[in-house]
């Protein structure tokens, strides 16, 4: 071990110092040259987060009866949640650590719905698309479920529903759709999906983790955007990042359900230990009072007003970057219609151009089937929306001059 723990403590204003060095070296996403990993809605929003998450920041979820006013507080966010996403009359959630928790939670929600209603006795599996995030796969593994991943159609980069339809059996505890999914931005054709799922009686789950609390404003603003919440019948449950579009602070996602009955398969209730009996709702045990109230803080500070109006203005830098990359001979994937969009180049590649732009201090994304430049978008992009375009030019310009730069490889961490 190179580092250990210092004999004496250090002076915070020493550390802060450090920790401000430190960070220099990191994506510079406050100059808006990140569209991945950070959502920027600029100062007036991050003061919100940061002042109502400090608060409660000792405060613990996993205490409601000493801590009602969080259980208050999520109770409101999930009830705003499902007034946005057309729960139905009875529909509940949970407020969860982030998209991954959410995803997980509803896996075994489903899992344990389907074995209470005699299906996949032994070996469960899922149903979903190519497209869908790597989390399902993480939480079934976690649970020794099979995943059964289906091609996409290959030029809307929609699910294709009939697909999924022929590998669902009575092992199935779920299918899959995303709105959108996150390598091309696309909402998948949920009605669709809603109709094997009903067909088959399977349990749908529609990720939302980037597009819940986005395609609602969206629609408010006049995009045409599909039925894809529980307005279609068929959707069971939902996973809606509070901390992705819902500009919380990160430690935040909601999983949502139709009905208490489908819900009540989620907690995990013991008394079998030497302690008391220990209900906890989601994967985590201590769950930070911060987060809760800063998700319900930026929620009741932005307001639907605010929120179509932030979303309004992703919207419309989309719009811009898609038409300035489209002069540059891009190809849009789909049609994405909220904060993320996907493009190729038919002789530039897209790994080269990548690592061009990151040369040039741009954190972004990459898509991989196909190869293609990835965007998730802020409301701050506004600002740099023209500089990106003209980086771009730049990189490919190089690029096309015989200086495709080191070989880069597309992954996260
Ligand atoms: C971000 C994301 C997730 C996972 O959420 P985390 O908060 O990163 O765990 C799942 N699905 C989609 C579509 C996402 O964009």
């Amino acid at each position: 071990m190179s580092v250990t723990m210092p004999e004496k403590g250090r002076a915070w204003d020493e550390l802060k110092k450090e920790m401000e060095e430190r960070g220099a070296h990191d994506a510079k996403w406050r100059e808006g040259k990140t569209a991945v990993y950070v959502f920027n809605a600029g100062p007036e929003v991050a003061k919100v987060q940061k002042e109502a998450y400090t608060m409660y920041m000792s405060e613990n979820g996993l205490g409601p009866l000493a801590f009602p006013s969080l259980k208050q507080m999520e109770e409101e966010v999930i009830s705003m949640a499902l007034s946005l996403l057309h729960g139905p009359e009875g529909a509940t959630g949970a407020i969860t650590s982030g998209g991954t928790d959410s995803i997980t939670m509803a896996l075994k929600t489903a899992r344990d719905y389907a074995r209470a209603s005699g299906r996949a006795k032994t070996k469960a599996n899922i149903v979903l698309p190519r497209s869908a995030h790597p989390a399902f796969e993480k939480a079934a593994h976690m649970m020794d479920i099979e995943v059964r991943r289906v091609a996409i159609n290959e030029t809307s980069y929609e699910a294709d529903p009939a697909a999924m339809k022929k590998v669902i059996d009575a092992d199935t505890v779920m299918m899959v759709g995303s709105a959108p999914n996150f390598p091309h931005g696309i909402i998948d054709p949920i009605a669709e999906l809603g109709k094997v799922a009903a067909e088959k009686g399977v349990w749908l789950h529609v990720d939302a983790c980037v597009g819940g609390y986005f395609a609602p404003f969206a629609r408010m603003n006049g995009v045409d955007v599909p039925p894809f919440d529980f307005e279609v019948p068929a959707v069971h449950s939902m996973s809606a990042d509070l901390h992705k579009y819902g500009y919380a602070a990160k430690g935040a996602s909601s999983v949502l359900f139709r009905s208490a009955e489908l819900y009540q398969y989620m907690p995990f209730d013991t008394d079998d230990w030497s302690g008391a009996r220990m209900i906890t709702p989601t994967l985590a045990g201590t769950r930070p009072g911060g987060a809760i109230a800063a998700a319900w803080a930026v929620m009741n500070f932005l307001g639907v007003e605010g929120y179509k109006e932030k979303q309004g203005a992703v919207c419309a830098t989309r719009a811009k970057i898609q038409e300035g990359v489209k002069k540059l001979g891009f190809e849009i994937l789909g049609d994405p219609k909220l904060g993320l969009l996907a493009f190729r180049h038919p002789e530039v590649n897209a790994y080269a151009l990548w690592g061009k732009l990151l040369e040039r201090g741009w954190f972004t994304s990459i898509t991989t089937e196909p190869p293609s430049l990835h965007l998730m978008l802020s409301p701050f992009h506004a600002e740099v929306a023209d500089q990106y375009l003209a980086d771009i030019e730049a990189g490919m310009a190089e690029i096309r001059a015989g200086n495709a730069g080191e070989k880069r490889e597309a992954r996260y961490s």
